[in-house]
């Protein structure tokens, strides 16, 4: 069980994250919320949590494009919740495009969103997960962490870079009692997928149904989607004592994609 342990879920309105969130609460942490949509939406969600599961549920909005507000984030759930022992960076965007026409801009959000809020946010947390000897950073990256894709020049780039992230805090942290791994999904099927398929068929001059089946799960040999509960149940996993020497690494959880 997960009860006294106080949770942050980055980019938790939606997909993976709210899965990640919802399963923490199911298993008795408190959670702190965060991510864009509307708010009228996302307060539902929140009590939605805490009548359902019993336990705290809090929203912070913080933007994870501005370093000084993902630290901020941290100090709000710790005085909310108490201090963040379980951390998850999720929050993540995508952008499609060949890379002579990548847009400067969206190459800056994505590397910040996707790459540098996990700094901040680790750095602001480590001191008391280090206090108390007790803590579990969980990345999410990808199975382009990985491998590559064409068009996908900034996302590949953050993700292979989250997985260095993750491996450098695993060692530093290793004496500490803090795990740090990272779990790479290959496709789920969430807001993220869905919306990237216009641009890739524009991008691969395909149809809707050749972008689901030549590309997304042309690269998953079980040619299923992974769930956004198969991710959320393998962060709890990395919370438990099963995974008490589990640092490091990097999950894949990707219907073989990676193995080919
Ligand atoms: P999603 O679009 O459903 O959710 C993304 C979440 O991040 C939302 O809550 C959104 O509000 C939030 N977010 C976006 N920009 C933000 C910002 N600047 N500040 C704060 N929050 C912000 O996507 P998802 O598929 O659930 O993706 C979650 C993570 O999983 C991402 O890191 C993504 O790269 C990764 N991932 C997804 C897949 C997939 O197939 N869906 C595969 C591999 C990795």
């Amino acid at each position: 069980s997960l009860a006294n342990h106080h949770a942050v879920v980055t980019g938790s309105t939606s997909g993976i994250g709210l899965a990640i969130a919802r399963a923490f609460a199911r298993e008795g942490a408190d959670v702190m919320i965060n991510g864009f949509g509307d708010p009228k939406a996302i307060e539902e969600e929140r009590s939605r949590i805490e009548s359902e599961f019993k336990v705290r549920c809090v929203y912070n909005g913080a933007d994870m494009s501005k370093g000084d507000e993902v630290e901020a984030m941290i100090r709000d759930a710790a005085e909310k919740l108490g201090t963040v022992d379980i951390l998850v960076n999720n929050a993540g965007i995508q952008f499609v495009s060949p890379i002579e026409d990548f847009p400067g801009e969206k190459w800056n959000a994505i590397i910040a969103i996707n790459l540098t809020s996990a700094f901040h946010s680790i750095k602001a947390a480590v001191p008391g997960m280090k206090a108390q000897k007790w803590g579990r950073i969980i990345n999410t990256a990808s199975a382009h962490s990985l491998t590559a894709s064409p068009f996908k020049a900034a996302y590949v780039s953050a993700k292979h870079g989250i997985a260095g992230l993750t491996k450098t805090v695993a060692l530093e942290l290793a004496t500490f009692g803090v795990t740090c791994n990272c779990i790479s999904p290959g496709y789920v099927w969430t807001p993220l997928v869905a919306n990237q398929i216009p641009d890739t068929m524009k991008a691969r001059n395909m149809s809707r149904e050749q972008v689901i089946n030549e590309v997304m799960l042309e690269r998953q040999p079980t040619k299923q989607f992974v769930t956004v509960e198969q991710i959320a149940d393998t962060a709890v996993f990395l919370c438990s004592d099963a995974a008490t020497q589990i640092t490091g690494t990097n999950i894949s959880v990707d219907g073989g994609w990676t193995a080919q």
